[in-house]
C-alpha cells in the first residue's frame, strides 16, 4: 500500500481522526519558512495570518530553533516545585517592557492567561465583572464566560456568571455598569477577533478613571494584540492608538505571538493585585516551562535587536495602504500589523478563498471583513507582492459569489 501523500488523503484521515471543532481544515501544511508555508501539494502560500498572530518571527526562525533546542538539550521540563533561569528571566523581561512593577503567572495558553486573571479579581473579594460586546477572551470555561457570542456561551451554560457586557468603546455605557461591586474591567485594547475594532482614544484612560473611582482592577488582555503585533510592545501603549499618558493597567494579560508558536501565556499583575495569589491558590504543570521561556526570551530579543517594532509600523502602513486603495475595499482599520478590511460586499470568505488559489492565507472574521496578522518580520517586497495580487483575488471572489 503507498502511503498518502496528497491534501486530500490527509484531509479525510483529519476528518476520521480528530474531532471536528473546527470544521474541515482549509489547507494541510507540511512546512514553513520565514513569511512562507507550503502545502502537502507543494504549493506555496505568503503568511498573512501568522497562525493568528502567533508566529511573530515567522516560521521556522533560526533564534526561536536555537533556544528551543538549546533550551531543551539543557533542560526541558522540571515542574512547578523548582526554578528555572529562563522563567525568572521572562517574567523580569516582561515587567521591564511593561515599566510597572509587578509579578508575572506564566502558563501555556490565552485562554489559562485569562483564567488565572479571573481567579485573581476573585481574590479581591468581589465576584462581578464588566466585559465588552465584540470581546473575544478565550474558549475555557471562565474564559468564555467573559466572551460576548452568544454561539461560543449559549451551549456551555451555566458558566461562571456575574459577567454584564457593555457595548465596546462606549465610556459613558462602562460608568453606568460599574459599581462598588465590580471586581474588574476586561476588555482588549483593540479587538481582535472582532474584526480588529479600535476604540477611541481616551477610551481606556476612561476605563482606568471609571474603575479606580470604584475600587475595581483594570484589566486589559493584550493576547493578540500584545509582543510589538501593533508596533508597539503594548498597544495599549501605543501613541497612534492612545493618548498619553498611557494607562497603567492591574492585569495585563499576553500569549498569541509571546514565544513565536510554542504555546505560553502570561498574566502580568501590578500593584496590590499582583500579591493576591498565595502558595495554592493557582497551579500548572507546564506553565513557565524552560523551553517555553527561552522561546519568548528569544522572541523578545530579535524583536529588540532586528529593530521590528519599527519595521511593522512600515510595512503595517503599507499593508493598510494597499488595502485602501481598493474600490471594493470600504474601510480599513487597525494598527501596525493588526489590520481589519472591510469589504463593500459580503464576500470576506469567498475573498479568503480566492486569496488561498492566489497563495495568500487571509482571515475573515465575518461576512464582509477580512484580518491581517502576519509574522512581524514581513517584508514590504511581500506586502507588494499581495498588493499587486489583490485587484485579481476580489474580483475572483466576486465571481465566484
Ligand atoms: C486568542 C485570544 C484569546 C485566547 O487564546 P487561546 O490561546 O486561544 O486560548 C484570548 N483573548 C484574546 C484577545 C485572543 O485574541
Amino acid at each position: 500500500m503507498t502511503p498518502p501523500t496528497t491534501s486530500t488523503d490527509w484531509q479525510q484521515r483529519y476528518a476520521a481522526a480528530l474531532m471536528n471543532s473546527f470544521g474541515p481544515p482549509k489547507l494541510v501544511l507540511t512546512r514553513g519558512s520565514g513569511a512562507r508555508v507550503w502545502d502537502a501539494d507543494g504549493k506555496e502560500y505568503l503568511d498573512l495570518l501568522g497562525g493568528i498572530a502567533v508566529n511573530s518571527l515567522g516560521h521556522a526562525h533560526p533564534a526561536v530553533l536555537e533556544a528551543v533546542a538549546t533550551q531543551l538539550g539543557t533542560l526541558g521540563h522540571i515542574s512547578n516545585f523548582f526554578a528555572s533561569q529562563p522563567q525568572v528571566e521572562l517574567a523580569e523581561r516582561l515587567l521591564g517592557l511593561l515599566g510597572t512593577p509587578g509579578r508575572v503567572f506564566l502558563s501555556n495558553s490565552g485562554a489559562e492567561a485569562n483564567e488565572a486573571a479571573l481567579k485573581l479579581t476573585r481574590l479581591t473579594g468581589r465576584t462581578e465583572i464588566v466585559s465588552t460586546t465584540g470581546a473575544f477572551h478565550g474558549r475555557t470555561m471562565g474564559a468564555v464566560s467573559l466572551t460576548a457570542k452568544e454561539a461560543y456561551r449559549a451551549p456551555f451554560e451555566p458558566l461562571p456568571g456575574g459577567v454584564t457586557f457593555v457595548p465596546y468603546g462606549d465610556a459613558e455605557a462602562l460608568a453606568t455598569a460599574v459599581t462598588d461591586k465590580t471586581a474588574a474591567v476586561v476588555m482588549e485594547p483593540v479587538q481582535g477577533e472582532a474584526g480588529v475594532v479600535v476604540p477611541p482614544r481616551d477610551y481606556l484612560a476612561a476605563a482606568r478613571r471609571i474603575t479606580q473611582q470604584h475600587g475595581a482592577l483594570l484589566w486589559l488582555d493584550e493576547i493578540q494584540t500584545g509582543v510589538g503585533r501593533t508596533g508597539t510592545w503594548f498597544a495599549h501603549q501605543n501613541p497612534a492608538l492612545f493618548d498619553e499618558p498611557f494607562v497603567e493597567a492591574d492585569i495585563v494579560t499576553l500569549a498569541k505571538g509571546l514565544a513565536g508558536g510554542i504555546p505560553i501565556g502570561a498574566t502580568i499583575a501590578t500593584g496590590a493585585t499582583a500579591l493576591l495569589f498565595e502558595p495554592g491558590n493557582h497551579g500548572t504543570t507546564f506553565g513557565g516551562n524552560p523551553v517555553a521561556a527561552a522561546a519568548a526570551l528569544a522572541v523578545l530579543h530579535t524583536i529588540e535587536a532586528d529593530d521590528l517594532l519599527d519595521q511593522v509600523r512600515k510595512t503595517g502602513q503599507a499593508l493598510s495602504n494597499a488595502l485602501a486603495a481598493e474600490p471594493g475595499v470600504s474601510e480599513v482599520r487597525g494598527e501596525g500589523l493588526l489590520i481589519g478590511a472591510d469589504l463593500a460586499e459580503e464576500i470576506a470568505p469567498a475573498v479568503a478563498a480566492a486569496a488561498l488559489e492566489a497563495g495568500f492565507i487571509v482571515n475573515s472574521t465575518g461576512p464582509h471583513t477580512l484580518r491581517f496578522a502576519p509574522p512581524l518580520i514581513l517584508s514590504e517586497d511581500d506586502v507588494a507582492a499581495f498588493a499587486a495580487a489583490l485587484p485579481g483575488i476580489l474580483a475572483a471572489a466576486k465571481e465566484a459569489s
